[in-house]
């Protein structure tokens, strides 16, 4: 299948006389007629389901659609993206471990890593994505268990030089994890250009409708965990809480994501609930139809953007002139995503006039939707914040995140034209 048709129907093939649509298995627990039959499962020596909480076969169906877009093994949803960009991290690494991640990075996962991690005795190390191979190394140690970036980050909208990442993890025997929530696995496949994990908020573009929070995490099933056993003990030793098992022998592959269910999931409990799921599966089902429409609205009002006076700055990677368009046509030769950043001339005072004029486009905290929406963190979600610490922090205090929809383009247009000569 083609990814245009794996959007409508990997992971789903009903038989005869089943629903079109994926059945809602809005259930905690399965029943098995003999306790050895449920032993099994609990012994991992047989696949099958048995309380939620580990998995469902509704989720389990969403996750192969989403598994099969990415071009990986096996996938797992989760409860937002937040819970998937920590089990992807923490599945390998523990207490006394270190990591390095890219800095330009979605604010919420920085803090994860800077902060929450770091409590836990698992320390990161934030590069600039954009240095040399040497550089980027330097940060690596004996105790580094993976690299982590943003295929396109948020709010940003840097492009990471993926093959470049994955050499550099590689070289150093760990693995490349991405979170690929802006492109989509419409505009990009990470695993294609030697990633070995990705990871998504399915709440953006996945959803699409603003509908529900969730995550999802897919393994390539590449990475050879088993070659650097030293270094990921969690899969290459016993597990004594299924009666020794080691997940490299026994799921090959799968190991990873093997684990990230049998372990994580059942200690932590980030699941996404069914319904949540099945409102997932509709929004895929558009997905390659969306992402162009948000690419095309997008770069038109990127441009428009670049040609007022009124504006000081605009970042898109789908400008010729952006600082990351040669590796946005490498990468995602269809385009990136709808996300735009933008600084208007005249400070925060003007901006918030901006903000305050737009009667289309809607102030949410919240991006890549299919309405059109900004943020101003210097006046919304960072608003503690002096203008010197918000550039310590790495936000222009001008900095807008627009994330354009898939509303007419003149529509948004005009919006943000009155806006801008209303601020006058
Ligand atoms: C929103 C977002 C997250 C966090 O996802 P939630 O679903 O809000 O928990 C992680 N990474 C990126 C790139 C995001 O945009």
């Amino acid at each position: 299948m083609k990814n245009d048709t794996k959007c409508v129907r990997a992971g789903y093939e009903p038989g005869n006389g089943e629903p079109r649509q994926i059945p809602i298995i809005q259930s905690t627990t399965f029943r098995y007629t003999t306790s050895e039959e449920m032993g099994q499962l609990f012994d991992l020596e047989k696949a099958g389901y048995f309380y939620t909480r580990l998995q469902n076969p509704t989720n389990d169906t969403v996750a192969a659609r989403i598994t099969a877009l990415e071009g990986g093994i096996a996938g797992m949803l989760t409860s937002s993206g937040q819970a998937a960009n920590f089990f992807a991290v923490f599945n390998i690494c523990s207490a006394g471990d270190h990591f390095v991640s890219a800095a330009s990075i979605y604010g919420g996962t920085f803090n994860l890593f800077a902060v929450t991690m770091k409590k836990m005795g698992i320390e990161c190390t934030f590069v600039d994505q954009d240095a040399s191979e040497e550089e980027i190394s330097k940060a690596f140690r004996p105790n580094t268990k993976c690299l982590f970036g943003e295929t396109v980050s948020n709010p940003g909208v840097k492009v990471l030089d993926i093959e470049k990442m994955a050499k550099i993890a590689h070289a150093h025997g760990v693995p490349l994890i991405i979170d690929n929530t802006f492109p989509t696995p419409v505009n990009c496949r990470p695993i294609e250009w030697g990633c070995d994990i990705v990871t998504h908020s399915t709440t953006k573009y996945m959803d699409g409708h603003g509908m529900q929070v969730g995550g999802c995490i897919v393994d390539s099933g590449n990475f050879d965990f088993a070659a650097y056993g030293d270094k990921f003990p969690g899969l290459n030793t016993p597990d004594d809480s299924y009666h020794g098992i080691v997940y490299t022998e026994k799921f090959g592959k799968a190991a990873y994501i093997t684990k990230a269910t049998a372990q994580l999931m059942r200690d932590f409990g980030a699941i996404q609930s069914p319904q949540n799921a099945f409102y997932l599966s509709i929004g895929l089902e558009t997905l390659h139809l969306r992402m162009p429409k948000h690419c095309a609205n997008a770069r038109k009002m990127a441009e428009y953007l670049s040609s007022n006076s009124e504006v000081e700055w605009v970042s898109y990677p789908g400008l010729e002139s952006d600082k990351y368009h040669k590796l946005a046509e490498k990468y995602c030769p269809n385009g990136t995503c709808g996300v735009i950043c933008f600084g208007l001339k005249g400070g925060r005072e003007r901006t918030m006039k901006f903000m305050d004029s737009l009667k289309l486009v809607r102030i949410y905290t919240h991006v890549a939707d299919s309405q059109s929406c900004m943020l101003h963190p210097a006046s919304h979600t960072h608003r503690q914040l002096t203008d010197e610490q918000l550039r310590d922090a790495g936000i222009d205090p001008s900095l807008i995140r627009f994330s354009v929809g898939i509303e007419d383009i003149d529509d948004i247009l005009g919006d943000v034209d009155q806006a801008i000569k209303a601020t006058k």
